[in-house]
C-alpha cells in the first residue's frame, strides 16, 4: 500500500466500486453481464442465471429502536428480489448470512426470521444457505439471491432509446417521509419516555420505511402484456440517482415533468407539516423499491390501463442532459444525489 492516502468519501459509492472493479476482467464465457447492473447475468444455456447481493448493517441501514426484527427481515429479503425484478427476472433462491452480537437472544433471530420467511412465501422464493458469525457490534444482514430470466426478456440499465417514455410504478417519496417521522417521534420519545408514539396518521408511509414490498407483481403483469422494458433500474437510491444511472449507461438524457410524479397524499400531508419538499423527498429521498423503466412509444400504449404504472417523461439526446420540467414550467438541471453512506 503506497503512502497517499483518499478519503472514501471523496469518490462515494459509484467512484468507490469503478476503482475497485477497473482491475478486473472476465475470463468465464458463461458471464454474460458483470458489475455495473441491479444483477449480475450467467448464461445458463436456454436462459440467464440472475444474481445479486445487498447487506444492511444497524446503525447505518436500520435502527432498531423503530424497525422491528420481523420487518427488517422482510425488507432485506425483498430488496434483494428488488434488484432481480429489475433485470425483468423471477427470483428463486436466497442465502442468508448474519452477523450478530450478544444482545441479540435467540428468540431475537426467531423474530427476523419469520420477517425473512413471510417474504420467502410472499416472492415464492426459498432460503437454501447462508452463514451465521458473531459482530463486535450490533445486527448485519446480508442476502444474496438468485433469479432465472428468459434471454429475450431481459431489462439492464443500458437499453434505453431516444423518445422511449419513462414510467415508474406505485408512488415515490413515501419511504424517505416515513423515516423522517420514525425519526422524529424517535426524538420525542427519548426526551419523554412516557410519551407513546402516535402514527396512525402516517400509517402508509410508515410502512413504506419498514416493510418495503419488491414490484414482482408489475414483472408478471409486463409479461402478460407482452411489455419488455428497453431499460430498468429499481429506485433504491432516489429516483434522481436511479435516473442517472439509466442516462450514463444507455447514453442518453431523460427529460421528466414534476406534475407527472407519482406521491401519495400522505406524502404530500406530511412534508407540509414537516417542511420538507415531496419533490425533493421523491428525487433524493430513496428506499421505495419502485420501478423505474422505459418503454418504447408501442408499448406504452399497452399500458395506458394500468393503473400503478405512470409516465412521467421523455428519454431524449444525452446532449440535452438529465432534466425536470417544474410545476412552474421551468427547466431544471436533475442532480444525482442519492444517498452517500459515506459522506453521512
Ligand atoms: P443496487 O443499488 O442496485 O443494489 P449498487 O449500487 O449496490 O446496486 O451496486 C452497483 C453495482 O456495483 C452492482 O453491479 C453491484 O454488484 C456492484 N458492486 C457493489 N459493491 C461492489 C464491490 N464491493 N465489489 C464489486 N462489485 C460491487
Ligand atoms: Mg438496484
Amino acid at each position: 500500500m503506497s503512502e497517499k492516502r483518499t478519503e472514501i468519501g471523496q469518490l462515494g459509492e459509484f467512484g468507490l466500486i469503478d476503482k475497485l472493479s477497473e482491475g478486473f476482467s472476465n475470463t468465464n464465457s458463461e458471464t454474460a453481464l458483470g458489475i455495473g447492473d441491479d444483477a449480475a447475468l450467467i448464461d445458463s444455456g436456454d436462459h440467464y442465471t440472475v444474481l445479486s447481493t445487498d447487506m444492511l448493517l444497524e446503525g447505518i441501514h436500520f435502527d432498531l429502536s423503530f424497525m422491528p426484527l420481523q420487518h427488517l427481515g422482510y425488507k432485506a429479503v425483498a430488496v434483494n428480489v428488488s434488484d432481480i425484478a429489475a433485470m425483468n427476472a423471477v427470483p428463486k433462491q436466497i442465502t442468508v448470512s448474519l452477523g450478530l452480537s450478544n444482545r441479540f437472544s435467540v428468540e431475537a433471530v426467531e423474530e427476523l426470521y419469520k420477517g425473512v420467511r413471510a417474504a420467502c412465501d410472499s416472492f415464492k422464493v426459498d432460503l437454501v444457505g447462508g452463514d451465521t458469525t458473531s459482530s463486535g457490534s450490533g445486527l448485519v444482514i446480508s442476502v444474496t439471491a438468485v433469479g432465472v430470466a428468459d434471454k429475450s426478456l431481459i431489462s439492464k440499465r443500458s437499453g434505453a432509446q431516444i423518445d422511449d417514455v419513462i414510467c415508474v410504478t406505485g408512488d415515490l417519496g413515501g419511504a424517505y417521509m416515513g423515516l423522517q417521522v420514525l425519526e422524529r417521534e424517535k426524538q420525542v420519545f427519548m426526551a419523554n419516555p412516557n410519551m407513546t408514539p402516535q402514527l396512525e396518521k402516517y400509517d402508509y408511509i410508515v410502512q413504506r420505511q419498514l416493510r418495503p414490498e419488491a414490484r414482482m407483481d408489475i414483472i408478471h403483469e409486463l409479461k402478460d402484456l407482452k411489455v419488455v422494458p428497453s431499460a430498468m433500474i429499481d429506485v433504491s437510491d432516489g429516483l434522481a440517482s436511479e435516473l442517472f444511472h439509466i442516462s450514463k449507461q444507455s447514453q442518453v438524457g431523460m427529460k421528466i415533468y414534476e406534475d407527472k410524479l407519482p406521491i401519495d397524499k400522505q406524502t404530500y400531508d406530511t412534508g407540509y407539516e414537516l417542511n420538507i419538499d415531496a419533490t425533493t423527498a421523491t428525487l433524493n429521498g430513496g428506499e421505495d423499491y419502485e420501478l423505474l423503466f422505459t418503454v418504447s412509444k408501442a408499448d406504452m400504449e399497452k399500458l395506458k390501463k394500468h393503473p400503478d404504472i405512470h409516465f412521467i417523461g421523455y428519454v431524449q439526446e444525452q446532449s440535452a442532459g438529465n432534466i425536470m420540467i417544474t410545476k412552474g414550467e421551468r427547466e431544471v438541471a436533475l442532480q444525482a444525489q442519492g444517498w452517500n453512506h459515506f459522506n453521512n
